[in-house]
């Protein structure tokens, strides 16, 4: 590529967006970026709206340049420089920390940072700032998919193989997951099957695109598909179809699952989960009659207080049939944040160390001391989940203070009035973004950070694939990169060494601290990836392979085997009752990404959607008396949104749904629950107890 002075005309680069992470090519044009598809595994030169749009919001005029500093509570928020807002968070860290202890501030990180940032992160909290207070955005992505992994696997990676496995399936089963509308290049694969004789199965208590496009679509009552995934295991047995050597071979603790799974009938699973006997059967008969067949899971099934079980349902159901570890077959979680899978492996959890690692593990706090020059009885020990460090800010037995990074819970946390009215109450909220976000609004310092085409780094997308971002031009004058921020932060806050603000030196680092860790990036270089399409982790030597594929031989357990564990149904955290007859769900519509601060600023995706709907039926709405377009509330024991109704046959008449990127009258997480998952600490977003009323 010619270049201009040090930086290129064009580089080739990933989606700033979902954990897709498409190939794109950025060029600089006489008054801006352009945004062209790039031919890339994942992707095959295919790019939704919101990646051709990325761009828009480099130069956008909500596009912030300059710390905003709010003086006094309630004041407005003005211009600053950097100096006195980088001061005013250092002082006030030290006050809350002289006056209540070091977990009195915590860190609220994202699943969209790049590996090095979210490593950097989880280096600053718990060495600068010696809090257990960090947790992420993620927690309330792929968590519960994520310890169901560790807990069969022994690991977590999304995918345990390539997507283009996909179209090598005989059958693919998608249990809560919408592909063709949250990332729709990777429908591309799923023709890759179709053309190949291969049958799509979809179940979703919606039909959505991706399950119109469904050779069979399972319609469940919310909050049931554990209960389908057991019938689905019982008529495999009933029918001798599993595969016997296999479980005998590479799996432990099968016969505690097959007692409880023979309690399972399909006629009783059809009364519970509306799913007719013949649709489990047929669906049964399809993962376990063929050569190759993939279970892939997502928030649909993920986001309960029951997520972990749900998911290990699926994954006996998977190992039952002997597919995790055969070419084309598997089971794997479709991750949502661009950079959820990377963001869950450095430091960012609340529990866990860089490389994937525990941290009451004494040889991993060991190790990555070791890394940090500290002494590891120095390092905290584990803080709490996401929405447990939020519920608790500003009360007696939580932080003071809050850090948030890439992230806007005012959005997308659950019960969304109470977290916000828990950030109200903090003596400090420092928001580092590069918009004025809902979150940013309350906050007492705003940050102005560097965007993606703006930035060098690294992210691992859901095939555990780690990716290069690369940087087409400096940020704009007046904007500092998290690294950088992270940085002067550390400077005014200990005497230590500095932390580095290079991000390829902060990935050398992230490799030596990983090394040995599940998730090994010590022999993964950003040369390496560039001679590449990426470099699948683990990965840790040098001059080894790296693992597009896990499984083959062993599991990585202390046996070698994977574990079944029996897990058994139990209805939603909030059951339907006279006063909320109707069952909530959420989720995502095509032209817009996550809680939306970024996506609703492009005109063009405001244009296709411009504003949040409630979904329901037609039945449902003749009784209610509403008619399309009408406004509509929902109304939950937490809170209520309002918005146009949208009448549709494609959902259950005792169901309604809406999507979570608005804020105010329109946010969805107003009304959901914040019942949380006992093992990943997963709010129960997809199922509550409503009523629906004309507005
Ligand atoms: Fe970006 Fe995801 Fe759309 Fe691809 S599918 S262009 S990664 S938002």
């Amino acid at each position: 590529a010619t270049r201009r002075g040090s930086r290129p005309e064009q580089v080739a680069t990933h989606c700033p967006y979902c954990a897709l992470q498409c190939g794109m090519v950025l060029s600089a044009t006489g008054d801006g970026v352009e945004v062209g598809a790039r031919d890339f595994p994942t992707n095959r030169g295919g790019l939704c709206q919101k990646g051709w749009t990325a761009a828009d919001l480099l130069d956008h005029p909500d596009r912030l340049t300059t710390p905003l500093l709010r003086d006094r509570p309630g004041g407005e928020l003005r211009l600053a420089t950097w100096d006195e807002a980088l001061d005013r968070v250092a002082a006030g860290v030290q006050d809350v920390q002289h006056r209540h202890g070091p977990d009195a501030v915590a860190v609220f990180g994202g699943g969209g940072l790049t590996n090095e940032k979210a490593y950097a992160l989880g280096r600053f909290a718990r060495v600068t700032l010696r809090t257990r207070h960090i947790d992420y955005n993620g927690r309330w992505c792929m968590s519960s998919a994520a310890a169901a992994g560790n807990r069969a696997f022994g690991i977590d990676r999304g995918l345990p193989f390539p997507l283009a496995d996909l179209g090598r399936a005989d059958t693919l089963l998608l249990v809560g997951a919408n592909p063709a509308e949250t990332m729709p290049p990777l429908m591309r694969h799923v023709t890759d099957l179709r053309e190949r004789g291969g049958r799509l199965i979809v179940v979703d208590p919606r039909a959505t695109a991706t399950a119109r496009q469904a050779d069979l679509h399972l319609q469940p009552l919310p909050g049931t598909d554990l209960a389908v995934a057991n019938a689905l295991l019982h008529i495999a047995l009933t029918e001798g179809w599993l595969d016997r050597a296999y479980v005998a071979e590479r799996t432990t603790g099968f016969d505690e699952v097959r007692r409880t799974v023979a309690g399972y009938w399909p006629a009783e699973v059809e009364r519970l989960s509306g799913v007719p006997v013949a649709d489990l059967y047929a669906t049964a008969r399809a993962l376990a009659t063929v050569d190759r067949a993939v279970i892939l899971t997502a928030r649909g099934a993920e986001q309960h207080a029951k997520g972990v079980d749900t998911v290990t349902a699926f994954i006996n159901l998977a190992l039952a049939l002997g597919l995790p570890g055969r070419p084309g077959s598997g089971y794997g979680c479709l991750t949502g944040q661009g950079n959820g899978q990377g963001g869950r492996e450095h430091g960012q959890k609340a529990d866990q160390l860089p490389g994937y690692r525990r941290i009451d593990d004494p040889a991993a706090r060991e190790h990555v001391a070791g890394v940090w020059g500290v002494d590891p009885d120095a390092l905290p020990g584990p803080g709490v989940p996401a929405y447990q460090l939020l519920d608790a800010l500003g009360t007696p037995s939580g932080a003071r203070a809050l850090l948030v990074f890439g992230s806007n819970p005012v959005v997308s946390a659950p019960r969304a009035a109470r977290v916000e009215s828990r950030l109200r109450a903090l003596d400090l909220l420092v928001v580092a973004d590069f918009v004025r976000s809902e979150t940013a609004e309350l906050a007492d310092v705003v940050l102005p950070v560097a965007q993606w085409a703006e930035e060098d780094g690294t992210m691992t997308n859901l095939e555990g694939r780690v990716l290069r971002r690369r940087a087409l031009r400096e940020p704009p004058a007046g904007v500092r990169t998290e690294l950088e921020i992270l940085a002067a932060l550390a400077g005014r806050l200990t005497d230590g060494a500095p932390l580095p603000t290079d991000p390829r030196e902060v990935f050398a680092e992230l490799g030596r601290a990983s090394a040995g860790g599940p998730a090994d990036y010590a022999g993964i270089t950003w040369d390496r990836i560039d001679a590449d399409t990426g470099v699948f982790w683990p990965c840790p030597d040098r001059d080894g392979p790296d693992t597009p594929r896990l499984f083959a031989d062993r599991f990585p357990t202390p046996d070698g085997r994977a574990r079944f564990h029996a897990v058994t149904h139990r209805p939603a955290a909030e059951p339907v009752c006279a006063d909320y007859p109707l069952h909530f769900t959420t989720g995502r519509v095509l032209a817009q990404y996550q809680s939306g601060a970024q996506t609703r600023r492009v005109a063009a995706l405001r244009r296709a959607a411009p504003g949040g709907f409630v979904e329901l039926h037609p039945d449902l709405a003749a009784r209610l008396g509403v008619t399309e377009g009408a406004p509509v509330r929902v109304v939950s024991r937490r809170g209520e949104l309002r918005a146009p109704a949208r009448l549709s046959t494609a959902i259950r008449p005792d169901t309604v749904f809406a999507p979570f990127h608005w804020p105010g009258a329109q946010r969805a997480n107003s009304v959901t629950n914040d019942a949380l998952d006992p093992v990943s600490g997963m709010p129960e977003f997809k199922i509550c107890a409503v009523r629906v009323e004309p507005a």
